[in-house]
Order: structure tokens, then C-alpha cells, then sequence
């Protein structure tokens, strides 16, 4: 048993399945049981539905016999009478029949879809927590693509394939059962085909779910290609970029449509071999049957009410082979759906990790490095201590390191050496999600919500008071222009933000993460998009924040970050000047050297960049 984890998921099995949904089955068990019951009670009736014809041919055939029906109640009445009991009795049975079956199926169906919406639920959450290194290499349209049409397919072939699967089943074992107490020759004869059958059906289902597995990965693609497409319009129509994705797209739509159309053709497959098979099985039981009729051995109403018995039976075959290319399907899509689930999120946590502390007075950190990849380097032992009530600038050139040290504050990752403390304690001692809450954001890039001015602000704070909004959007210097918009606070914004100007997208996005409270900020670019009378106000705004907290900046205009009170130059992971403006400028370092040249010479960004 050396397989990887990854040989393993090829081998989901129902099985597997099964078990990773049984706590959310556990938790519906009263609807379960209960229709369960309702199944049972359904192919109880079918196995009795043959049973009066049994008696009618008796009837007919011995009409001057009375005593022929084995039951007092039926012996004791005319043959008119005997008859029409038989037929009101065939009546009550199917009626009996038909309401345990409606019963069933809104019972599963109604099991099915409260346990999927619950593990869809279940299933989103989770993906948020999953570390980056997980979404980086995930794409995000995939993603969605399982929460939505995987689970969706998943929803409805649980209800109408699954579970109807399970009666079929029972009632063809119930049937056989009562052949067997009918006449046992005739039932071996019969079911004497059925391990053929299975065993076709069998590797034709496997080969469904193979295609399907393929149809599923076509449709994550196309759900990850229009949402890279969708998600960067701008810069899709503006650089021309339409048709490398019209082309990429239409390549897994004609891979989806290929295997969809292999695997409609063979299910088909598999229902025309479940076809012949039953008629191979009825002729041989017939023939046999018949001769047996011949030779006096078998009374033919025997054989008659045999017959239907063995009629009820293809039936449910049928099905079977029907809801096996489906449930073939079904098992694809849960594949991708429990693949997720058991992706457990990279980042470390003690067992006994706590809520993280809403004060913080100092972080540390002590010796850290990392790297994106093995073997790689993007921080290489960072040491590095701040106290409460200060802003830290770091700096450097672009890919010196900046993000990432934020992003290992976050814990978005984890060190791979080192670590890094709040009050001394090493933050796997917090829960990952109380420590994420303890550090707000200002991203470079703000990220809007198609929802109101007033609950982008308030995103994942509820409870906040009017208030507490507007004095954030004013020490954001947003309230101004947030007054002037339509609605004030309540104007809707586009999705992606569109009707914002970038600086004031950028204003919301410090309001944001001034109304949170937590003790560690972190701004990166704040004032990247700013004019420079709006990048004075957002200095000023984060100085006033940082009063009781500990800041951190990300910038590359060095102008705007001279009053921090340390400012951390970064070079290839490695921090090689620290201290206050004036102490970097005495030092004429490269710190030293960068601020001249923008602030002397006005040589543009990109150049500083290079
Ligand atoms: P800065 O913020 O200073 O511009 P970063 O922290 O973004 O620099 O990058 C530091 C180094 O890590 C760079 O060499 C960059 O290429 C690399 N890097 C950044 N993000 C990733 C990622 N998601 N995967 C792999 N490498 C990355």
C-alpha cells in the first residue's frame, strides 16, 4: 500500500464518497430512515403486485372448484366475488404502492439536497481557508465550477439516480427471491444471465466515469478561462485579447462536447446491452419454462404468474443499467467535490492554538526566511522588532521581498525557517482566522464588492454602527466624495468596482481597514494611485491610525514615507538598511541614493524600478 495520495483520489470510490458524506447523512437520519421505510414499504407492494393474477387464472381456470385460492377469506366467496376481490385488491396494491413511492422520492430528494447544499456551504468555506500556495496553483474558475455545477449534478443525481438505484436494486433481489419460492428451476434459469449483466455494466461504468472525469475537467476549464477573461476585460479588450481566449475556450468546449457525446453513447450502450440480456434471460426462461409445461411438470398459470414476476424484474434492470452511466456521472463530479474537502489547509497551527490577543504591543521578527518554491529564497533571515504605536516603511526594489514579508505576517504562509512572535509568542499559537482579523489590509490592488459604499466599508464587520463607518471613511479622507456620490453611504457600486476613480477605491479600502480595529495594518501602495494632494491625506490618515497600533507600508515613493518611524530597506530577502529618513540619509546608502534620484532629479518610477 506505497500509493501516493494523489493514485488514491483516481480510486474514489462510492465507498469513498459515502464515507466522506456520512456525517452530513448522520445529521438528516430521521428523513433517511424514514424514506427509507417508505422504499422498503414500495418494493414490499411490487413484490405483491403479480401475486392476484395468480389468483384470477386460478379462478378462471377452476371456476367450478371453490377451493383453490389456499386463502378461507377468498374460498368463501363466489367466483364473482373471488374476482372482484383480486381486482380491488390489484387496485389497493398499486395505490399502497404509488404513495410509499411518492412518499420516498420527495423524502430523498429532500435528504439529498439539504446534505449537498450544507456540504456546498461547507465546501466554500473551506476553500477560503486553504492557503495560497493552494490557490495559486488552483484556478479560481475551477474552483467555482465544483462549488457550482459539480455539486449540482452531484444534488440531482443523488436524488433521481442514487437513491432510485437502491430501491431498483432491492426490488430485483426481492423478485428473485420470490421466483425462487415460485418455481426454483425457472428462477435459476433467469437470474442465470444477471452476472453477465453485471459484469458489463460493470467496466462500461467505469469507462462513463472516466469520460465523465474528462467532461469535468473540460468544464473546470472553461469555468477557469471565462473567469481569467471575464475578471481582466479591461485588459482583454484593450490589448486585443479576445480571440486567444475565444480560441482557448472553444478548445474545452469541443473537448467537453466529445466526451459528453462518448459518454451519452456509452450509456446507450450499456441500455442496449441491458436490453438484450433481459430478452436472452425471458427466452431461455420461456423455452424452458414451456417445456416443463409440456412435459407436466409445470402448471401454466405457474408459468404465467412467473412470468410477470420476471417482468417486474427487467424493469428495475433496466433502471439500473439506465442510472449506472448517471451515477458513473455522479461519482465523477464527487471526486472533485471530496478532492477538495480533503485538501487541508497548509498552514501550521498549534493544537491548542487560541484566540490571538486584541492588543498587541510588539512584533518580532526573529530570523526569518522562505521561499515560494524548494530551493528558492525570498526572505533570507529577516530579523526585525516593532513596537505598538509606530509605522514601518519597508522598501526596496521590486521583487526584494516587500509582499512576502507581509504576506508571512498574514499567514498566508508559513517560514520556512524562524519565526515570527506577537508579545513573544510565536503566532502558531493563535487560530489563523482570530490572527488574520488582528491585521487589516490596504491592498495595492482594492478589491469592491457589488454591494453598497456603506457595506464595502463594513465588509466582514458585522454590527458596525453608522457612525463607526462614517468616522473611518472620514480618516480615510473618503467622506467627502462618499457625500457627494448619489446615495451617500448607500450607493451601490458596480461589481469590480467600476464607478469608482482608482484613488477613491483606494480611499474606501483604508476606511475598510480602519473600522476593523486591529491592532496590525498593512498598507501596501497606499498611495500608488494617488495624486499627490490625495497621497498626502492617506499619509496623514495612516499616521493618525497608528497611533495605537503598529503600521506597516509597502511604498515605492520614497517621499511619502520619510516621517515612518523606521524604514526597512529590503534587498533579495535581505534587510540591508534600517532606521529613520535621517539616519538612512547619513548613511548615503542605497536608501540614500534612491531618494535623490526621486526626489532630485524626478526620475520616473519605472526607473527606480529597473
Ligand atoms: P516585492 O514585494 O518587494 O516586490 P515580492 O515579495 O513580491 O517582492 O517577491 C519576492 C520574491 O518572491 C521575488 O523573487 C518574486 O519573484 C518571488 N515571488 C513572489 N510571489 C511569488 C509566488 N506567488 N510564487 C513564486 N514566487 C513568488
Amino acid at each position: 500500500m506505497t500509493r501516493t495520495r494523489n493514485e488514491n483520489r483516481e480510486h474514489i470510490g462510492a465507498m469513498d464518497v459515502l464515507r466522506r458524506l456520512a456525517p452530513y447523512m448522520r445529521r438528516r437520519w430521521a428523513l433517511i430512515a424514514g424514506s427509507t421505510l417508505a422504499m422498503l414499504a414500495e418494493v414490499g407492494m411490487r413484490l405483491l403486485e403479480p401475486w392476484p393474477l395468480k389468483f384470477f387464472f386460478d379462478v378462471a381456470r377452476h371456476s367450478t372448484d371453490r377451493r383453490t385460492t389456499g386463502l378461507p377469506f377468498l374460498d368463501a366467496l363466489s367466483p364473482a366475488g373471488m374476482l372482484t376481490a383480486c381486482a380491488v385488491g390489484m387496485v389497493l396494491i398499486v395505490a399502497l404502492r404509488a404513495s410509499a413511492s411518492y412518499l420516498r422520492r420527495v423524502g430523498f430528494a429532500l435528504a439529498g439536497n439539504l446534505i449537498l447544499t450544507q456540504v456546498r456551504a461547507d465546501l466554500f468555506a473551506h476553500m477560503q481557508r486553504l492557503s495560497l500556495s493552494f490557490h495559486n496553483k488552483k484556478r479560481s474558475g475551477d474552483l467555482s465550477t465544483r462549488l457550482t455545477s459539480d455539486i449540482g449534478r452531484l444534488q440531482e443525481v443523488v436524488s433521481t439516480a442514487v437513491l432510485p438505484l437502491a430501491t431498483h436494486a432491492l426490488t430485483v433481489l426481492g423478485v428473485i427471491v420470490v421466483m425462487l419460492f415460485i418455481e426454483w428451476r425457472l428462477a435459476l434459469v433467469a437470474v442465470g444471465v444477471l452476472p453477465l449483466f453485471w459484469f458489463s455494466t460493470q467496466k462500461l461504468g467505469r469507462e462513463i466515469r472516466s469520460t465523465a472525469r474528462r467532461e469535468r475537467k473540460g468544464h473546470g476549464e472553461m469555468g477557469a478561462i471565462a473567469t481569467e477573461a471575464l475578471g481582466s476585460i479591461r485588459v482583454v479588450q484593450t490589448m486585443g485579447g479576445e480571440n486567444t481566449h475565444n480560441k482557448r475556450f472553444e478548445g474545452g468546449n469541443l473537448s467537453t462536447l466529445k466526451e459528453g457525446v462518448k459518454g451519452k453513447r456509452l450509456a446507450a450502450k450499456l441500455l442496449g446491452m441491458a436490453d438484450v440480456f433481459i430478452a436472452l434471460g425471458t427466452a431461455i426462461m420461456l423455452w424452458y419454462g414451456a417445456w416443463l409445461v409440456m412435459r407436466g411438470d409445470l402448471e401454466l398459470t405457474t408459468l404465467l404468474v412467473f412470468f410477470f414476476y420476471h417482468k417486474n424484474m427487467t424493469r428495475p434492470i433496466r433502471n439500473i443499467a439506465k442510472y449506472t452511466g448517471r451515477t458513473a456521472k455522479a461519482l465523477a463530479s464527487a471526486e472533485r467535490v471530496v478532492e477538495l474537502l480533503d485538501t487541508a489547509p497548509t498552514i501550521k497551527q498549534d493544537p491548542d492554538a487560541t484566540e490571538a490577543p486584541e492588543h498587541i504591543e510588539r512584533i518580532a521578527f526573529e530570523n526569518v526566511r522562505f521561499g515560494y518554491e524548494p530551493g528558492t529564497t525570498a526572505i533570507d533571515g529577516v530579523s526585525l522588532e516593532i513596537p505598538r504605536g509606530t509605522v514601518t516603511a519597508l522598501v526596496g526594489r521590486s521583487g526584494a521581498g516587500k509582499s512576502t514579508l507581509m504576506n508571512l505576517l498574514l499567514r498566508l504562509y508559513d517560514p520556512d525557517d524562524g519565526r515570527i512572535t506577537a508579545d513573544g509568542k510565536d503566532l502558531h499559537a493563535f487560530t489563523v482566522e482570530s490572527w488574520r482579523r488582528r491585521v487589516a489590509v490596504v491592498p495595492q490592488e482594492t478589491t469592491l464588492f457589488a454591494a453598497s459604499v456603506r457595506e464595502n466599508i463594513a465588509f466582514g464587520q458585522p454590527g458596525l454602527t453608522d457612525e463607526q463607518i462614517e468616522a473611518a471613511a472620514r480618516v480615510a479622507g473618503a467622506h467627502e466624495f462618499i457625500s457627494r456620490l448619489p446615495d451617500g453611504y448607500d450607493t451601490a457600486i458596480g461589481e469590480r468596482g467600476c464607478t469608482l476613480s482608482e484613488g477613491q477605491k483606494q480611499r474606501i479600502a483604508v476606511a475598510r481597514a480602519a473600522v476593523r480595529g486591529s491592532p496590525v495594518l498593512v498598507f501596501d501602495e497606499p498611495t500608488a494611485s494617488l495624486d499627490n494632494a490625495n497621497a498626502e491625506r492617506v499619509c496623514r490618515a495612516i499616521h493618525d491610525l497608528s497611533r495605537d497600533r503598529i503600521c506597516f507600508v509597502i511604498s515605492h515613493d520614497l517621499r511619502t514615507i520619510t516621517a515612518a518611524d523606521l524604514i526597512v530597506y529590503l534587498e533579495q530577502g535581505r534587510i540591508t538598511e534600517r532606521g529613520t529618513h535621517a539616519d538612512l540619509m547619513r548613511a548615503d546608502g542605497e536608501y540614500a541614493r534612491l531618494y535623490r534620484i526621486q526626489t532630485g532629479t524626478g526620475m520616473p518610477r519605472e526607473v527606480v524600478d529597473a
